[in-house]
């Protein structure tokens, strides 16, 4: 039994017939940006998530980026987040001047701990960012209300929690702001790289779709500074053809990972879901003692593994400097030393489920 770490292959296979003539459209009229399908894909999302607008970026990091560009923040800003996330989180804040202020995450779900986010807020702060991690929703009403306080607008870092559920209503519409990524791996992906910020701010909305094309408020009319920050017609092409069956994969990887949470209950320790959401499991994360001995021996057996994330961003030698800490962030030492994720994709069957479960309690020694 060979097992994948995520299976876009065999995902590519259910939806072959989708996804082809989606791109054989796109090859047929040849308007490869800004086609067709980018207004079809935006449309959609919206509707999905609830949000008024969505307007699809070159990726996940062009996203952040964007949104933090539309709410105007300058260097001397501070912008409150996690040092718990991929790095792309606390770059864009650096890429514009700006100051990631790390608050610790709760150990459990390893999101942000919305508890000491108030500690952290200063006259500089314009901004909140919390990561929905490994596909489960940060605590946003917590959040927004903090927020709401004090003047701040929230952007929620859904990289990776596309088509998760927080008290009935859809990640990515939970905020003022919120940002995904379609990097393949991602529970919903492209071919490539692309993204999507939704917002039901009209402003705003029309600040982002501006930004995303240099700053063009029509054809060579440049009102404010802006990137080129396109998603091209092929990927939301892709993405349209996976839509197809999204439904169906955001119900199988709720019941994956809550079937790993059963098997491995009282055996081994595993990333918590609070019952008043829902996670995609972007990442199925249990936490280990010797965790490249753990590694090790399962890759040995034929069991792949990942660490997100090995090392938090305030110990990365290019935030060092530039980041500050709030109160402690010992949760997010301790978690990062811990974390191992395990295979996780829409097709992975009970078989190989229960496979993988037994051999990581055996590497555990259990
Ligand atoms: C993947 C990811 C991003 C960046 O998305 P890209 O599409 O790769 O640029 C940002 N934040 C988090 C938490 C992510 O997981």
């Amino acid at each position: 039994m060979t097992i994948q770490f995520i299976d876009l292959k065999a995902q590519y296979q259910a939806l072959k017939s989708s996804i082809d003539a989606r791109i054989q459209q796109v090859l047929d009229h040849g308007q490869y940006i800004m086609g067709p399908e980018v207004a079809e894909l935006e449309a959609k999302l919206a509707e999905y998530t609830g949000a008024r607008h969505c307007i699809t970026v070159a990726s996940g990091t062009e996203a952040l980026l964007i949104a933090l560009m539309a709410l105007d923040v300058k260097p001397g800003d501070e912008i409150i987040t996690t040092p718990f996330t991929f790095v792309a989180t606390a770059e864009v804040i650096a890429l514009l001047g700006a100051t990631p202020v790390f608050v610790d995450i709760e150990p459990d779900t390893c999101n942000v701990d919305a508890s000491k986010i108030e500690a952290a807020i200063t006259p500089r702060t314009r901004a909140i960012m919390p990561v929905s991690l490994y596909g489960q929703p940060a605590d946003m009403d917590e959040i927004n209300t903090i927020a709401a306080r004090h003047g701040l607008t929230v952007i929620e870092d859904a990289a990776q929690s596309f088509g998760a559920e927080y008290k009935g209503e859809q990640s990515c519409n939970l905020s003022t702001i919120g940002c995904t990524s379609f990097f393949p791996s991602k529970p919903l992906g492209c071919y490539g790289d692309g993204g999507a910020i939704f917002t039901s701010d009209d402003h705003l909305a029309r600040a982002m779709r501006e930004i995303r094309v240099h700053g063009q408020e029509r054809r060579y009319v440049h009102t404010r500074i802006g990137v080129g920050g396109r998603m091209d017609t092929l990927q939301c092409a892709v993405v349209l053809g996976k839509l197809e069956r999204f439904e169906w994969e955001v119900e199988q990887r709720l019941r994956i990972g809550t079937r790993y949470n059963e098997l491995f209950a009282g055996k081994v320790s595993t990333v918590t879901q609070r019952p008043d959401r829902t996670s995609v499991f972007a990442q199925y994360t249990v936490f280990v003692e010797n965790r490249e001995q753990v590694q090790d021996k399962l890759k040995a057996i034929g069991v792949p593994t990942a660490v997100h994330y090995p090392i938090p961003l305030h110990r990365q030698s290019a935030y060092a400097a530039l980041g500050r800490i709030s109160g402690k962030v010992s949760s997010s030492e301790v978690m990062a030393g811990r974390v191992m994720s395990l295979p996780m994709s829409a097709d992975l069957s009970r078989q190989e489920q229960e496979h993988i479960v037994q051999l990581v309690i055996e590497a555990l020694g259990r």
